[in-house]
This record gives C-alpha cells, structure tokens and sequence, in this order.
C-alpha cells in the first residue's frame, strides 16, 4: 500500500439530476476514504477526488458498476489533477453554464420505499397523496427549465416546511434534493369539485370520489402528465355513457389495477406481462383477457385484450384501494373528447370536461408539460411500444455519431417530433393525430418547450413529402421565418432509417427495410404502404412493393373498408357477386358510383398500402365495413385469426411488383366453401408473412443483403410481427425490431431527423 495521495477529475453526463446521483457519490467517496467535491453542472456532474490510488481506482469501479436506481451515465471523462487540499467531502454549489443542456428524466412511479410509507400509519406521510423521494415522482411533467432545482419547476410555489427541509438538506436522505419533495403540512393537496363548488378535501375526497365510481359515477381525476375520465370498468352503464360522452366509438380504453393480483384476476399474464406491468414507466399493457373477467366487454370491442396499467402514483393507490364492493379495474382513459390532446390545466379540464364528468378529483400541483400514458406489449418476446409517452419521454435516442441540431417533424397520424443535438435524439411524447387546432397547438408548445429545456436551435428542419400534413405547413412556416434550409425526406424512407437508429446500426451494408403500414406519400405521386425498400441512412432504392390499387375517395375508402374490398376485386378483375358482405353492405347507387370512379380514375389514387390490404381482407371476410380509428379493420381481423393455422394464398412477385389477383381468387373459393373465418384470416396473414419472406430472399440474390429492418403501424400486427420474424430468421436473415420506439409513425421523426443528418454530412 502506498501512502502517496493522488487526485483525479471526473466529469460525468447522462441521467444524473434530481436521480440521489450526488448523495450516491457522497456516500461512496466518504466510504473509500476520499476527500473533496461533487456538484452539478448544466450539462451534467463534476466531481474531484483526492486519495490512494487503490481508493480511487476502487471509487471509478463503482461508478462504473453500481448506480442509484434512476442514474445513468452516458459519457464520463476522468483526468489526473493535482490533489486540491480537501480535508472531507462535501456536496458544493451547482454550476450554471448557460447554453449547455443535460437530459431530464422521465416521470417515474412510486417507488417501493414511498408505497410502504404511504401505508405505513407510523410515517408522517401516511396517506399523503404526493409522497416522493429521488428515486420516484413527478418529473418531465412539472420542470420548466433546467436546472433541474425547484425554482424552476411547478412545485415553486410550495415553501418547505422545516422538517422537509431537513430532509431535502441532509445528503444521506432519501429525499436530499429531492425537488417535488412535500408532506401533508407544506405540500400539495386534493379536493373533490362537482358543479362548480368543492364538495370535501383530503382523505374525504377521495373516500367520496371512490363511493362516486362504486355508484357509476365517471369522475375526471388529475394525474401526473394530464386528467383521466375514470369508471367502474365492469358497470356498464358506466362505460356506455363514458363512450357517448366522449364520442368515441370502438377505440378500446385503458384499465388501471391496484396491484399484480387484480390483474391476475381478470387477464391472463406472463413473466414478461409482469416485468412490464412492474416496470417503473408503469405502462398501459395489453394482456390477454381471462374469460371470466367481469370487466365490460364494451371497453374493448371485439378484442380478446385488455390495456391494463398499474396505479403509478400515491394519489391512484389511494383512489384504487382494494375494499370489498369496490371494483379491481378502473377505466382510466385520456381526459379528452375523442381525438383532441389530453387537459392538463384545471381550468381547461373544467371547460373541455364538463359534459364528461360528474365531478373532478383535483390537486394544486400544476402540470406543466402534458404526456399521455405510454403504451406496449410484449411482442416477438421482447417489449414492444404502441404508444411512447409517460415514464419514456424526454428520454434521448443515443445516436452512432453527433448530429447537429435538427428539427424534424414528423406524420400527421400519432405524430412526435424530433431534435437532436451532439448524440442525443430528443424524440417528443406521442402528441397525436395532427388533425384540429388542439393538437397543433400542443404540438407546437412541446417543440417550444423541448427547445428550452434543451438549449437546442435547430440549423435546418425536416418533414415528410407530403405538402398537406399540419406539420409540413409548420416546418415550411418556420423554415421561411427563421431562414433554415428545409429537407424532406419520404415517409417510408423514413421508417427504415428510424428502425436503424432505433438499434443503433453504423454499419454501411445495405439494409432491406420492409415499411408496411397504411399510408405515406410516396416519390411517384402514388400513396404507398407496401414496400421493400433496399438503403441506408442516407439512401434507399424502392425494390419491391404491393401492386397498385385504386383508393376510390381518398380518405372515405379509409373509413370504409368495403369501398377498398371492392376496389381491390375490381382491380383484380373479380366481379363483385351479391352475397359477399361489402357488395352487400353498399347500397347499389354507391356501388355504380364506385365503379364510375375506379373506371374513370376519379378522385381514386393509386395505392400500395399493406394497411388498407387488411382493411379489404377484414371487409371481405365480413369483420369490418366501416372504421371508427385507424387499423380497426385489421385489428379485428388478426383478433380473429387461428394461430393453429398454416395454410396460405399466393401472392406471387412479378417485376417489381406482389400480385394480390390470385390471393382473391383463392380466398373467394374459401369463402364460398365457407371455411370458417379464423382460417381464412390466419391464411391472409400467412400469405404475406410468405410474401414477404420470398420478397427479401429475391433482394439478397442481387444485393447480398442480410439484414432486414421492419418498420410501420402494419408491424404492430403481432400475430404477422411474430411469424415473420421466424420465417425470416429460418432464412438466415438478422431482423431489426423497433425497442425504444413504436413501430408506427410514432418513429418517423427520428427517422427524418438521421436521414437528414446523413444526407448533410455527405
Ligand atoms: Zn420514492
Ligand atoms: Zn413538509
Ligand atoms: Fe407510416
């Protein structure tokens, strides 16, 4: 052992704000007999250590071993400095460098230590809806700007009381800089609304709000990120009226449990489900329904899952309480009318909710950015994201190389945006369909928003080829005000490079990326949706796709499927018998003038999208004529599907084209012979799992590609997802999932964003 004392700088970036990242350095240094500093910088942590090098090597292992729980360091630097002369370790002043950024962590749920002390009647903070610690509680959703101190969040306006203060001071408490930090005596509290006045407060109010739901009450509930309408989910009366209320028609709505057994009780789950459900993003996760769950089948039409969450919040395990006579699920659906964002301002709430909610369960602790609960499933055995919002945003999608400042903005249909800086892809919370002024707005306020918190300008902006999305306007608008170059890249493009950056990929093989998904404007002027694409980052060559079919009015065969089964036997040059259902479902003068338009090509585009594919097969198989949302049609036909099914269609590759003509005429037999309709579904399914298989293997005779990227909302179809991931595997092809991001166009800002990166560094 030598008794030479040494020094060393350490600067560290990554999630190490607000997470007990410095009391965790505290405590080590202190028990590795080190002496000096740490602090807070604006673009991360900087630390000094004096002692034996055998101290300092072992305080560096640990850093690069063991973290606190929410802590994650993304890059370090440590340098040799002379010793500077410290007698103990101390926690020093942060340091403010303007223009630097650091990430800032997701809202996290209640960790186990808070939930035993919620329950615990000896701890101050019994029953105190707002408990939190550095290791859970609000986060993303109450910081205004960076940093991350209390100032500049929504909890400014609440004074520690002095025993929080102890807490919040004392570097080896779990609450030290714990900004949210409050208690019952200095923090913020609850109250029950109905009609304009507040009926009780506290416990009182949430013990009425629960006997409000047993009654079949729909109460508006103030979260986290935003309000949820919530139900007894097995009243169905409750339910009927919530879905009149909120005019939505079909979409199913998310269930929130108390705990594990609950869920138990009414899906059927597995490890992985559990993982998930536990995980502290505390997501939606669709499960498989149990038969004997007495959950309303009306809060999720004609599926066999459910979207289930666990309570994420002490409020949500107060209000779900296990009590006899009190129901195991809740609908906790998005506080909204159908199709706007969600209210995350009381007074907003109080206007947009009113014909929705017989009362308001309300709390003083404002809301400053919105964020949606995020979605997922387990799929292709790993967890797989629908909806990428609550516990997941603000994370960064870390790049390969640093790219400069980008604004991408991303589709029209579940819209996020993009910025990136250095090697951060600040990908947005889900914001929406950019479709009415609401979710415009919102969406402009997050790219403001996301713009402070991380000190970016962007140097050009991105958007999609399409010249009428919301978004393209906005990027046009601001790309002339602000005088940035404007790039656009194409949608399914787009998809490609997303699911490469979304795995991290650097290598400069080409990549065969099959974007499947329901629209996109491709280069030809033709709305594709069906396509082998071979590339990379910054260029990609359409191989293959989904022969043409006309789209007779636009938009209106969207919402019905029958309109698209009947162009698509049109096309094949099948006639359209009576009997079959959407030949049936038409009234003759829509059918003569359907067929008016697909002769004449009125208002009919052409058409190659693997989405309304389904939408024809779900029609035709008498599933579906007409949609409420988006993928309807298809998700009630993979519902239906055998999975013990293996038979399949032709659809056979010609040029540079898959013929769907001999697939019809094979399934019209089936139908005739009335092979049930599961059959029929699986072997839809089955023949493009074949078709695309056959597709790639075509691509890697002539390009020796290997590696196949899969990309597009057709994607989150697990019973097509799972199959194809297995035949392309069988065929030696390494398959690139999405991870971090959903497969649908959810990911197309981050694919915009690198695809333009890459195409100005060329
Ligand atoms: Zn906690
Ligand atoms: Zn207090
Ligand atoms: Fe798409």
């Amino acid at each position: 052992m030598s008794n030479e004392i040494a020094g060393r700088k350490i600067w560290a970036r990554g999630i190490v704000q607000g997470v007990g990242f410095r009391p965790f350095i505290y405590t080590k240094a202190v028990h590795s007999h080190l002496t000096g500093w740490v602090r807070n910088t604006s673009n991360g942590v900087e630390i000094e250590i004096n002692g034996r090098p055998e101290d300092i090597q072992g305080f560096i292992h640990t850093l690069q071993t063991s973290l606190p729980p929410l802590a994650r360091i993304d890059e370090i630097d440590i340098q040799p400095c002379p010793p500077n002369g410290y007698t103990i370790f101390e926690i020093i002043a942060s340091k403010p460098q303007p223009g630097e950024f650091i990430p800032v962590s997701p809202d996290i749920s209640i960790c186990a230590d808070c939930r035993r002390e919620l329950f615990d009647p000896q701890d101050r903070r019994f029953r105190y809806p707002f408990i939190n610690c550095t290791n859970c509680g609000p986060r993303f959703s109450i910081i205004q700007d960076i940093p991350y101190d209390r100032p500049l969040t929504t909890m400014a306006g609440f004074e520690m009381c002095p025993t929080c203060r102890q807490e919040y001071e004392n570097p080896l408490d779990r609450r030290f800089h714990a900004q949210p930090i409050a208690c019952p005596q200095c923090g913020p509290g609850v109250w029950l609304e109905a009609g304009g006045e507040r009926i009780a407060a506290g416990e009182q109010a949430i013990q009425t709000a629960r006997r409000w739901i047993v009654e079949g009450k729909i109460l508006a509930v103030k979260g986290l990120g935003g309000f949820h309408l919530a139900c007894d989910a097995t009243n169905p009366t409750a339910v009927d009226s919530l879905r009149e209320r909120k005019h939505r028609v079909g979409k199913p709505f998310a269930l929130m449990a108390f705990d594990l057994d609950a869920v138990r009780r009414n899906c059927h789950i597995t490890l992985q489900d559990e993982d998930l459900l536990l995980a502290r993003q505390r997501p939606v996760v669709l499960l498989e329904r149990a038969a004997n769950s007495p959950v309303v089948p009306d809060v999720a039409p004609r599926q066999q899952t459910l979207g289930v969450m666990l309570a994420y919040t002490p409020l949500h395990l107060l209000l779900m309480e296990p009590a006899s006579g009190f129901p195991d699920l809740l609908v906790m659906t998005s506080g909204n009318l159908s199709e706007e964002p969600i209210c995350f301002d009381d007074d907003d709430a109080r206007r947009r909710l009113d014909s929705m909610a017989d009362g308001y369960l309300l709390h003083n602790r404002p809301i400053h950015m919105r964020v949606d609960d995020s979605v997922l499933r387990v799929a292709a055995g790993q967890p797989y994201l629908l909806r990428r919002a609550r516990g997941y945003a603000p994370d960064a999608v870390p790049l390969i190389k640093p790219a400069p400042p980008i604004l991408a903005v991303g589709a029209e249909l579940k819209n996020t945006f993009c910025l990136t800086r250095r090697q951060y892809a600040f990908v947005s919370h889900h914001i929406g369909d950019l479709e009415n002024y609401e979710t415009l707005k919102s969406f402009e306020e997050g790219i403001r928003h996301y713009q402070q918190l991380f000190h970016i300008r962007p140097e050009s902006i991105v958007c999609d080829l399409h010249p009428d999305y919301l978004s393209t306007r906005y990027a046009e608008q601001r790309s002339r005000e602000e005088d940035l170059p404007l790039v656009q890249i194409q949608h399914h493009h787009a998809h490609l490079t997303a699911c490469l950056a979304d795995n991290g990929w650097s290598s400069p093989e080409p990549v065969i990326g099959l974007s499947f998904d329901g629209t996109g404007l491709g280069t030809d002027g033709a709305i594709w949706g069906g396509e082998f694409l071979l590339g990379g980052y910054r260029e990609y060559r359409r191989v293959l796709h989904l022969a043409y079919t006309p789209l007779p009015g636009g938009d209106l065969a969207v919402r019905k499927p029958a309109r698209m089964a009947l162009a698509h036997l049109w096309q094949a040059g099948i006639d359209w018998e009576p009997g079959l259902p959407p030949v049936d479902t038409l009234c003759l003068e829509e059918r003569t003038a359907l067929r008016t338009q697909l002769e004449k090509h009125i208002n009919a585009p052409l058409t190659s999208s693997i989405g309304r594919f389904f939408d024809a097969a779900s029609a035709l198989l008498g599933l579906r004529q007409t949609v409420t949302y988006e993928g309807q049609a298809a998700i009630e036909l993979e519902a239906v599907a055998d999975p013990c099914e293996e038979g399949l269609y032709p659809l056979e590759i010609t040029g540079d084209r898959l013929d769907p003509a001999p697939l019809w005429q094979a399934l019209l037999i089936d139908l005739y012979q009335n092979t049930p309709v599961p059959i029929l579904a699986a072997r839809f399914h089955n023949s493009i799992v074949a078709a695309a298989v056959e597709g790639c293997l075509r691509i890697r005779q002539q390009s020796s590609s290997r590696v196949v990227a899969l990309s597009g909302g057709v994607w989150q179809n697990r019973f097509l997802l799972e199959r194809t991931v297995k035949a392309l595997q069988r065929a030696n092809f390494a398959v690139l999932l999405h991870h971090q991001l959903p497969a649908n166009d959810g990911c197309i800002s981050l694919g915009q964003a690198v695809a333009a990166a890459a195409f100005r560094e060329a």
